[in-house]
C-alpha cells in the first residue's frame, strides 16, 4: 500500500516530466507533463494515433522514452535496472485490448501464476486469493474453465483479476473493451467501475465516452502527442475549451 503522508491531502502517485518519444522522425510524444494523484480515475481520450498507447506504455517503462522521466511513488524510475523495474511494475497492473491469457491453464491458474511465481505464495494461498478475485469480477463459477471456452468479456474480466492479484497500487487500462463485441462491453466496464469505487488509482485509455463521463474524475484529451486539455468530465465534455477537443468530441459524441 502507498501511504498518504501526514498533512497531505492528495499525493501524486505517478508523474511524467517532459516525456518525449520519437520513432524515427515521428515525434509521437511531445514532452508530456502529467500527474496522477492517489485514488484518481483518469480517462485518456483522443483520436487514433495521437499517442495514447505510447504514453500508457511509458508509465511503467515497458519501453524507454527518448527523453523525459517517470516518477512513481516519489522515485524516478528511468535509471533503475531491469530487476528493479520489475519490482516497480508489480505495483502497476496492466490490462490491454488483447487479454493474453494462457490458453492451456484454467482461469484460476491464470490468476494464480504471478502470485505463486513472483510473490512466492503457496498454491493454497494463491487459490484462495484468486477465487476471491474471480468472485469480484463475477466469475466465481468459471474458475476451472479454460479461457478459450469463455467469451471475450469473460476473458477480459479474468485479465483484470490477474492484474489485481499482484495488489497493484495503480491499474493501467489501454482500451480494455475495444476488442469486444458490443454486448460484452458493459460487463467489463462495470468491473472497472466497481474497482473505481474501491479507491483504486486508474488510468484508462478509452473510446467509451459515456463511461469516461460517469466514472472518471479527470478526462484528458490527447492529440498529436500532446495533452491538449484536462478537466473534470463536465468541463471537458460539456465545456471543452480547445478547438481540437471540440472538433474531436463533435465527431464521437
Ligand atoms: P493511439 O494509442 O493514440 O492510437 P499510439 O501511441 O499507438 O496512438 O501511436 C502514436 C503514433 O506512434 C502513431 O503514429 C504510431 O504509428 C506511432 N507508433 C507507435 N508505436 C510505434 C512503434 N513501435 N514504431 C513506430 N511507430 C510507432
Ligand atoms: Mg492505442
Amino acid at each position: 500500500m502507498f501511504i498518504l503522508k501526514a498533512g497531505e491531502m492528495m499525493t501524486v502517485i505517478l508523474e511524467t516530466k517532459q516525456l518525449t518519444k520519437k520513432f524515427g522522425d515521428n515525434l509521437v510524444l511531445k514532452g508530456i507533463d502529467s500527474k496522477i494523484e492517489q485514488g484518481q480515475v483518469i480517462a485518456v481520450i483522443g483520436p487514433s494515433g495521437s499517442g495514447k498507447s505510447t504514453y500508457h506504455r511509458y508509465l511503467n517503462l515497458l519501453e524507454q522514452p527518448t527523453s523525459g522521466s517517470v516518477v512513481f511513488e516519489d522515485q524516478t524510475i528511468n535509471q533503475l535496472t531491469e530487476n528493479e523495474l520489475d519490482k516497480i511494475r508489480e505495483k502497476m497492473g496492466m490490462v490491454f485490448q488483447s487479454f493474453n491469457l494462457f490458453a492451456n491453464y484454467s482461469e484460476l491458474e491464470n490468476v494464480n501464476l504471478a502470485p505463486m511465481n513472483v510473490q512466492g505464495l503457496t498454491a493454497e494461498a494463491a487459490t484462495k486469493q484468486s477465487q476471491a478475485l474471480l468472485e469480484q469480477v463475477g466469475l466465481a463459477d468459471k474458475a476451472d474453465a479454460q479461457p478459450t471456452s469463455l467469451s471475450g468479456g469473460q476473458q477480459q474480466r479474468v485479465a483484470i483479476a490477474r492484474a489485481l492479484a499482484m495488489h497493484p497500487d495503480v491499474m493501467l487500462f489501454d482500451e480494455p473493451t475495444s476488442a469486444l463485441d458490443p454486448e460484452m462491453v458493459g460487463e467489463v466496464l462495470n468491473v472497472i467501475k466497481n474497482l473505481a469505487q474501491t479507491g483504486m488509482t486508474m488510468i484508462i485509455v478509452t473510446h467509451e465516452m459515456g463511461f469516461a463521463k460517469n466514472v472518471a474524475d479527470q478526462v484528458w484529451f490527447m492529440d498529436e502527442g500532446q495533452l491538449i486539455e484536462k478537466g473534470t468530465p463536465t468541463q471537458v465534455f460539456d465545456h471543452p475549451q480547445e478547438a481540437r477537443t471540440q472538433d474531436f468530441l463533435s465527431k464521437v459524441l
